[in-house]
C-alpha cells in the first residue's frame, strides 16, 4: 500500500487533489515549484509516497532516496542552472525550520548564495 496521509499538503499534491506549478514527475517522485520562492529558482522534489521527513527514511526507501537525488539532477537541467549553480536543502526537523512534515528537498539557484546559511539573519519561512 502507498503510504499517504489524508492531511499532509504534499500527499495532496501529489494525488493532485491540490494544484501545483510541476517541473518533473515519475513513479517515485514528483518536482513542483516553491509558492513562496527564495531565489528565482525554487523547486521542491518531493516522494510521491508520504515519509515524514529524511530522518523517517528506512532501507526499504532506497529506490525513492536514490530517485530524489536522481530527479534534483532532472530538475536542475530543465530549469537552466545545471551549469550555473544550484543548491538541494533538506530542512529536516526543528532546527531547521522544517515546515511540511513530507520529505522535500528544494532546489534553489538562479542566483549566488552564502554560506553557511545560518549566516547573518534568521528567516522563518513555511
Ligand atoms: P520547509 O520549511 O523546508 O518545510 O519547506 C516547505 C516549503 O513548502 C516552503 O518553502 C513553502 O513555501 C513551500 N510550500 C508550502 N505549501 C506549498 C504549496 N501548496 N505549493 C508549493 N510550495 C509550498
Ligand atoms: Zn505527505
Amino acid at each position: 500500500m502507498p503510504r499517504y496521509d489524508p492531511d499532509c499538503i504534499f500527499c495532496k499534491i501529489a494525488a493532485g487533489e491540490i494544484p501545483a506549478t510541476v517541473v518533473y514527475r515519475n513513479d517515485y517522485v514528483m518536482a513542483f515549484r516553491d509558492l513562496n520562492p527564495a531565489a528565482p529558482i525554487h523547486v521542491l522534489i518531493i516522494p510521491l509516497e508520504h515519509i515524514a521527513s529524511l530522518s523517517h527514511l528506512s532501507a526499504d526507501d532506497e529506490q525513492i532516496a536514490s530517485q530524489i537525488l536522481l530527479a534534483a539532477r532532472t530538475v536542475a537541467e530543465k530549469t537552466g542552472v545545471l551549469d550555473s549553480g544550484y543548491r538541494l536543502v533538506f530542512n529536516n526537523g526543528p532546527d531547521a525550520l522544517q515546515s511540511v512534515g513530507h520529505i522535500h528537498a528544494h532546489l534553489i539557484g538562479g542566483r549566488t548564495m552564502a554560506w553557511p546559511p545560518f549566516a547573518g539573519h534568521e528567516i522563518r519561512h513555511g
